[in-house]
């Protein structure tokens, strides 16, 4: 079934003469379903590192950040909000995470591999992370499922728990890339970059609202923890199933075309 186009304005049918187009991707939904290897790591991490003995499962997970998610998780459970903890916390969910995502049946969701493909090949596109997962947590899931070779840079969880602020250092690390990659003198400044070719693909409306935070095109998916509804409610600029059919999101690329 073909995605449905929400909230078609007229962001979307302006026409800027970008030549690079910048995609983020969310992970957890969007592109792959860890079967809660993720919180299951995050459980025995409370659980031997801090000495948790119940859970209770009223944090929510979803759409969230790991910082924000271990910062009410200490609250829940009395733990001290402190540098200190949060790294005994990172270090000890890294290590029981790739053990947590093999015994879990997790799984790619559809169209993600041949989607990556298509776009990583394009030379007007790159490819970034913006996610809640702290970055060697990102990486571990991506190469659990062999996704990893299509991103080299992103924003993360590691150092806010805001995912508007992890958008915004998501950009930035896009700016040091294309730099990096020779496409210096594009995106010089926030002011100066053609926003409207950088696309969130994220599955819950705090991804819609973090792409609307850096001005970017909102395209939720709904693979993930928000049902269809919710998204809609949250007006992305296309909404989809899921990312069997590229067509929507390729169609959407070639509106910003030269
Ligand atoms: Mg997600």
């Amino acid at each position: 079934m073909p995605g449905k186009r929400e909230n078609s304005g007229s962001r979307i049918k302006l026409k800027y003469n970008s030549t690079m187009h910048i995609c983020f991707f969310d992970i957890d939904g969007t592109l792959i379903l860890t079967d809660g290897a993720g919180q299951e790591a995050f459980v025995q991490t409370f659980t031997d590192e801090f000495g948790v003995g119940r859970w209770n499962g009223k944090v929510e997970f979803s759409g969230r950040s790991d910082r924000a998610i271990v910062a009410d998780l200490f609250s829940e459970f009395g733990i001290a909000n402190t540098e200190e903890n949060w790294e005994r916390f990172a270090v000890g969910y890294i290590e029981r995470l790739p053990e947590t995502l093999t015994e879990r049946t997790g799984r790619i969701l559809p169209g993600v591999k041949p989607l990556l493909e298509t776009l990583h090949s394009r030379p007007d596109l790159v490819l970034g992370l913006l996610t809640g997962n702290i970055r060697a947590g990102s990486f571990q899931k991506l190469r659990h499922f062999g996704l990893a070779d299509y991103f080299s840079f992103g924003g993360y969880g590691d150092l806010h728990a805001d995912r508007n602020q992890i958008a915004a250092v998501a950009l930035d690390a896009a700016k040091t890339h294309l730099a990096a990659i020779g496409q210096a003198g594009l995106p010089l400044s926030r002011n100066h970059y053609p926003l409207q070719s950088v696309l969130v693909i994220g599955d819950t409306p705090n991804d819609i609202r973090c792409a609307r935070s850096i001005d970017a095109v909102a395209i939720a998916v709904a693979t993930g923890f928000s049902p269809y509804e919710d998204l809609a409610a949250a007006g992305p600029d296309l909404l989809l199933n899921d990312l069997s059919d590229p067509t929507p999101l390729l169609s959407l690329l070639e509106e910003w075309k030269i």
